[in-house]
């Protein structure tokens, strides 16, 4: 064996935790037993802490990471003035200077136990410098995270002169997946066309679909509807993603709960943004005021497969961050009130083998014959990696180690503190 984990609380996909050694050869888990003695060209001890698969972001701008205040700042906070900054600042990027910056804001999420990323591009600029970018970090990168790129119409396709060539422009240069913004179109119409442009593109090309849908806190947003429809009709299921979704906070609730039944039967996937939605939505509202996330809980009771993203990493949308996707789950426990026992795990399932159901990854997870992409957390249960947001002590990549964390130690008048009760 080239690498055993020993004494480890092990969690696979939706499994209960169990305790185990976990044996790895090469770039993949080869046994998950208790007592394995196998000779090892290193054994990492784990002492009782949880080993899971990566951490997953299922949705995060890296075009724009680390750009926060290069242009100006958003003194308003709001997603409009985002926009109008980033309208600035775009011309005056280079390739080199995106991938410095996102180059930095990946190490923060490795470091972090993220070993998948799904990062959108923004197409519209007729270098394409977003896509060639992150297309280039996505090679040089691929022995410590894999990267899928979204091209990403950020202005829109249809009502944005040359939409649709330069969605083709990045997908032409290697995109993974056909992305979308049909609630930014100008008129319902242009949205519903985007939308089919999108699925079209897709089914030609043999791609996934991850869609910016229904971003805003207007009830009357409803191109969830379009997308479950023609998910079903092309049974394109879980190849399909409607990012956002927080108009859906907003609709009737028999409105809300017939949507969620065709989600289902559809099984097109959701990703929840955690940071964004909730600092971005519902700026027009005074009192009471709306929370501005989809309805993460209900659509998990119903039976759909919720991820989540961590969107925006000190960008013109959101300027603080740091690539911590326990933090956006954690967020995420907070705002959808998911206190219960279940729903604590549910959030950290998000982050893990949701998300992996998100992104079409094969071999996710710690069982034998999983492509040992894993991380060590100084914690024991799923439940207390959201209260204490522990150290990832190790994260693997296909079988090797890529980044280590020591553990914070506090002491108070010269005695050591442990945040586990009991401990
Ligand atoms: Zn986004």
């Amino acid at each position: 064996m080239d690498i055993v984990l020993k004494n480890a609380n092990v969690v696979h996909l939706d499994e209960a935790v169990r305790k185990a050694d976990i044996a790895i050869k090469g770039d993949r888990v080869v046994a998950v037993e208790t007592n394995i003695d196998a000779e090892a060209g290193q054994i990492i001890e784990c002492g009782g802490r949880l080993v899971s698969g990566s951490l997953i972001d299922a949705h995060v701008h890296l075009d724009a990471v680390l750009a926060a205040g290069l242009e100006r700042d958003n003194q308003s906070g709001t997603l409009h003035e985002g926009i109008d900054i980033w309208t600035d600042f775009k011309p005056k990027r280079t390739v080199e200077a995106i991938k410095e910056r996102a180059r930095r804001a990946i190490d923060w999420e490795v470091a972090q136990g993220t070993g998948f990323i799904r990062t959108h591009a923004d197409v519209c600029d007729a270098e394409q410098l977003s896509t060639q970018a992150l297309i280039e970090l996505r090679d040089e990168l691929k022995d410590r995270v894999d990267i899928q790129i979204v091209a990403f119409p950020q202005v829109g396709i249809k009502s944005y002169p040359g939409g649709e060539a330069q969605m083709r422009a990045s997908l032409d240069m290697g995109a993974d997946v056909v992305g979308g913004i049909p609630h930014n179109e100008v008129t319902r119409e242009a949205g519903v066309e985007s939308v089919m442009f999108i699925f079209d593109e897709a089914e030609k090309r043999g791609l996934m679909i991850d869609v910016h849908c229904d971003e805003v806190d207007d009830s009357h947003a409803r191109f969830v509807e379009v997308m479950v429809e023609q998910t079903f009709k092309r049974c394109m299921g879980a190849q399909v993603t409607a990012s956002h979704c927080v108009a859906m906070h907003s609709y009737n609730n028999a409105y809300a709960y017939r949507l969620m039944g065709w989600i289902i039967r559809s099984g097109m996937n959701v990703t929840a943004n955690p940071f964004d939605n909730i600092i971005l939505q519902a700026r027009e509202d005074t009192y009471p005021k709306r929370r501005g996330m989809t309805r993460v809980k209900e659509l998990l009771a119903a039976g759909v497969n919720v991820g989540m993203g961590h969107d925006s990493i000190m960008d013109p949308w959101y300027p603080l961050g740091r690539g911590d996707m326990v933090e956006a789950a954690s967020l995420t426990l907070h705002v959808c009130q998911m206190s219960g026992v279940e729903e604590i795990d549910n959030c950290f399932d998000m982050i893990t083998w949701r998300n992996a159901l998100n992104l079409g990854l094969e071999n996710y997870g710690v069982a034998p014959g999983c492509q040992a992409d894993l991380v060590v957390f100084d914690a024991a249960s799923k439940a207390d990696v959201l209260r204490i947001n522990p150290a990832c002590t190790h994260v693997l990549k296909r079988g090797k180690l890529v980044a280590e964390t020591k553990p914070a130690e506090s002491t108070v008048m010269g005695g050591a503190v442990n945040f586990t009760p009991g401990s």
